[in-house]
């Protein structure tokens, strides 16, 4: 804010000194327009004006309302608005009071607006700067914020009424409760009071952990766009005061105004999303193909150990094999074989490339953390979806029993996995036939969507092909962006829409 007054004022004595002319527009009336060089002296450069019309300027799509002190807002900027776009919020009387620098996604950018008085009106633009001169779109969107109707103090008596924490006589009171602790306190009590499952009391459970994501996503996303950073497994201050808010300004709450739809997004390797008869997976090998050929001596290891059939590469290690396949006298599975053991020699020859290239490529989050660490990281678009797909679980049963096995998983995991806890070098040598009845029930280290975190085991039987909940997945999980990997019933792949 601060910053992008000096500039303004800076800009303003530069512009007047240089008497350079306000560009003519429709889009931009001249007084909403604050034109100036920002940086030079150099007038020959800083104060040329394009000779097309800022057109359109920007448009603010939409703005999303959390409570009444925040607000999401998505907007459009033209592109020849090329730097530091963002959104100014004016009060109503015109004075400017915030600045929030814009993030893109997708061609719109979203900033999230904070520190809105309730039962207030404001005004959002857009700003951006084109040719170092920072200008303020003519197009602009109506803030209203809603008066709150009930003290904070009553919502937060109403709260300590939820859930009792007293402990029995006979257990003595700790001294003192961490301010971790009653933050999840507070999240519990609130999860009840909206109506919610908020696990076991006084206990960080899957159940509110997963329910707390749903809430964290709902937050701080705007359809596909969500500030993952905000997004995390634990009940945290700013979600508690989000839900205050509501109750504060709403005379009834349904789940609705808490809990908004989950939109999924594509994840980051979604290029390489793979629908067939196996049901849905990322086509990890092909990434690894695709990577390899930009590292000389990775790429000869390829040759040595081509494991994509479809290849130049693997034809011309093996011609003969390539030769039967093509005229179609090739019978048994010497193919499969050969490149069962290639995945398992090419990954042994290039473990630590493959660690780096074989990895999450999006934000990731704690959750269920009492698991082993392998088991604790997963996506945080795998575990929001998941979230909404396990909290709308049929509710006539123990959510707790269903809980991920198994989320993100580094490299050596999935050798120790692999090679079954002996060593992986013994392992390699054993033949091709070996490895191919092996890779049907493990995927060799880097192959499997584990690596690349937007896989998830579950835990229970019911889950898997054949048994009670099963119908429910394969009838939800894909509105969640969720895929079943045939093969193993258990395991889910996120690939999003
Ligand atoms: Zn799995």
């Amino acid at each position: 804010m601060r910053q992008i007054k000096l500039i303004i004022l800076c800009c303003i004595i530069l512009f007047i000194s240089s008497g350079c002319e306000k560009p003519d527009t429709k889009e931009l009336s001249t007084d909403q327009i604050t034109t100036a060089p920002v940086e030079s002296m150099d007038t020959s450069n800083a104060v040329e004006i394009p000779e097309k019309p800022y057109e359109p300027a920007a448009k603010i799509e939409d703005v999303k309302l959390i409570g009444y002190s925040t607000a999401i807002v998505c907007g459009i900027i033209n592109d020849s608005l090329a730097e530091e776009q963002g959104f100014a919020i004016y009060s109503d009387a015109g004075e400017l009071i915030t600045e929030s620098p814009g993030i893109l996604f997708e061609e719109k950018y979203y900033a999230k607006i904070e520190g809105l008085e309730e039962g207030s009106e404001y005004i959002v633009r857009m700003y951006g700067t084109i040719d170092n001169e920072i200008v303020f779109s003519s197009d602009y969107s109506e803030i209203k914020t809603p008066a709150v109707i009930m003290d904070k103090d009553h919502v937060e008596a109403m709260l300590d009424e939820q859930i009792d924490y007293s402990l029995p006589a006979w257990q003595e009171e700790p001294d003192e409760i961490s301010e971790e602790q009653m933050t999840i306190r507070r999240a519990q009590q609130l999860l009840c009071l909206i109506g919610q499952p908020y696990g076991k009391k006084d206990r960080f459970s899957l159940e509110l952990q997963l329910n707390q994501l749903r809430l964290e996503y709902s937050f701080n996303s705007y359809g596909r766009f969500a500030f993952w950073d905000n997004v995390d497994g634990n009940p945290d201050e700013a979600t508690n005061g989000y839900i205050i808010e509501i109750l504060q300004t709403k005379e009834e709450c349904t789940q609705d105004d808490f809990i908004f739809p989950f939109v999924p997004a594509p994840h980051a390797l979604v290029e390489y999303n793979l629908y067939n008869e196996n049901g849905g997976q990322m086509d990890a090998e092909r990434y690894i193909y695709d990577h390899l050929k930009l590292d000389e001596e990775v790429y000869k290891s390829y040759m040595e150990y081509p494991f994509i059939y479809d290849t130049d590469e693997f034809k011309e290690k093996y011609p003969d094999l390539a030769e039967k396949k093509e005229s179609g006298e090739y019978s048994g599975l010497q193919i499969e074989y050969t490149i069962a053991k290639n995945k398992v020699m090419f990954y042994q020859k290039n473990m630590e490339w493959m660690e780096e290239t074989a990895s999450p490529k999006d934000p990731t989050i704690l959750i269920a953390e009492e698991n082993q660490d392998f088991d604790a990281i997963v996506i945080v678009q795998a575990a929001v979806a998941y979230s909404y797909l396990y909290m709308e679980l049929p509710k006539d049963r123990d959510l707790e029993e269903l809980s991920i096995q198994c989320g993100y998983r580094t490299c050596d995991v999935q050798a120790t996995l692999y090679s079954k806890k002996t060593n992986f070098a013994q392992v390699a040598k054993l033949s091709g036939a070996w490895h191919y009845d092996r890779q049907v029930q493990s995927y060799v280290p880097g192959f499997s969507n584990h690596q690349f975190g937007i896989a998830l085991d579950l835990c229970n039987i019911f889950a898997f092909r054949g048994y009670n909940l099963y119908p429910y997945f394969q009838e939800n999980a894909e509105r969640y962006g969720f895929y079943n990997y045939y093969v193993e019933s258990w395991h889910w792949v996120y690939l999003g829409e």
